[in-house]
């Protein structure tokens, strides 16, 4: 690169204005502090309540990174929306829903409710659900399982993942709350009696290390048509997408899902590591982490940036307004971040 060229390329991503308005908005969210850090394993208890980044990722693979984007952490919850897309692909819509529903429950993500005419978990984002959706992942034994599911994850954000192998461990020693979900969802016939092996999978999806980075890849592929717009590779059969995405709208952010899609109108999945991936379908892909969370579970921060980022861009699904800042002149400033 030319002494001019790296002179105006380090101009233009001084002064892109998505980059300023974001940067703005790290800034003053930095100094937020409510919420409270997950404690109940040791290791989510060890985050920094400073940690904060915020990345977006658009449908044309621009990648904006402010803050802590390169800090992992455990995907959680969020992983529950990826592997419902990939039970979609083993299964189909129709043998899917008959073993989980996609109604919103109202209860917290780890209630121990099912549908009391059905049987069936209420939908694949709270716990019951996801362990039902991670029951249908296929594959010989527990190795294959996680190793077509790490293949899944990768194929949204572009790189190699790994578990974060004391999380899951101290996941599997005390989740018994989610094993008690599993044996009340044999009693009904509404998982395979392979529930050790399951439970594992499970423990294991939400142990994967992820940034804020990787869940704006995540959910740009879904905004993508399931395509990642960074690689081109295709993560999710374009059947499911629109599922994948209905779900995370009516089900994403816990029992905080309404005013969630009241007030943000983001198809989002949040998960207690304090990452938020949000969703703005031919657009763009959000990611957020700020382990601090509200009592639902899901973090302050990041529903905060999701809260501007929607109200100010218009970004709201139902949105006929226009918007205070037009999304597509923010975006013109060339400032693409090398993936
Ligand atoms: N591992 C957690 C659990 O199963 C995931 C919870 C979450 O992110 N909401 O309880």
């Amino acid at each position: 690169m030319s002494d001019l060229q790296s002179l105006t390329s380090s101009i233009t991503a001084v002064t892109s204005p998505f980059r300023s308005y974001l940067t703005d908005l790290h800034t003053q969210y930095q100094a937020n502090n409510d919420g409270a850090v997950a404690d109940y394993i040791p290791e989510l208890a060890l985050a920094k309540p400073e940690w904060f980044g915020i990345c977006v990722v658009t449908e044309a693979g621009q990648v904006f990174e402010i803050g802590d984007c390169d800090q992992v952490f455990t995907i959680q919850s969020i992983s529950k929306a990826f592997v419902y897309g990939l039970a979609l692909e083993d299964h189909g819509r129709e043998y899917v829903n008959s073993r989980v529903s996609v109604e919103p429950s109202g209860e917290a993500f780890n209630a121990i409710v099912l549908d009391e005419t059905t049987n069936r978990p209420y939908n694949p984002m709270v716990n019951a659900g996801a362990i039902a959706t991670s029951d249908l992942i296929k594959g010989a034994n527990g190795t294959e399982r996680l190793k077509r599911l790490l293949a899944m994850f990768q194929r949204y954000t572009g790189r190699e993942l790994d578990i974060n192998v004391p999380v899951f461990l101290s996941e599997k020693a005390t989740g018994f709350r989610n094993r008690a979900m599993a044996y009340l969802m044999l009693n009904f016939g509404m998982v395979s009696d392979r529930i050790d092996e399951t439970l594992d999978l499970y423990f294991q999806q939400c142990s994967v290390m992820v940034t804020a980075k990787d869940l704006a890849m995540l959910s740009a592929t879904l905004a993508n048509g399931g395509v990642n717009p960074v690689t081109q590779e295709r993560a999710l059969d374009e059947r499911y997408v629109q599922d994948v995405i209905s779900v995370m709208l009516t089900c994403g952010m816990y029992d905080g899902s309404g005013e969630w899609a009241y007030r943000v109108g983001m198809p989002a999945k949040s998960g207690v590591g304090g990452g938020i991936t949000a969703v703005v379908p031919g657009k763009l892909g959000v990611g957020t982490f700020s382990p601090l969370l509200d009592a639902k579970g899901n973090s302050v921060r990041g529903i905060k940036v999701c809260e501007d980022l929607s109200q100010d861009f218009g970004l709201h699904l139902f949105n006929v307004a226009k918007p205070k800042l037009d999304l597509a002149d923010c975006l013109t400033g060339n400032d693409v971040d090398n993936w």
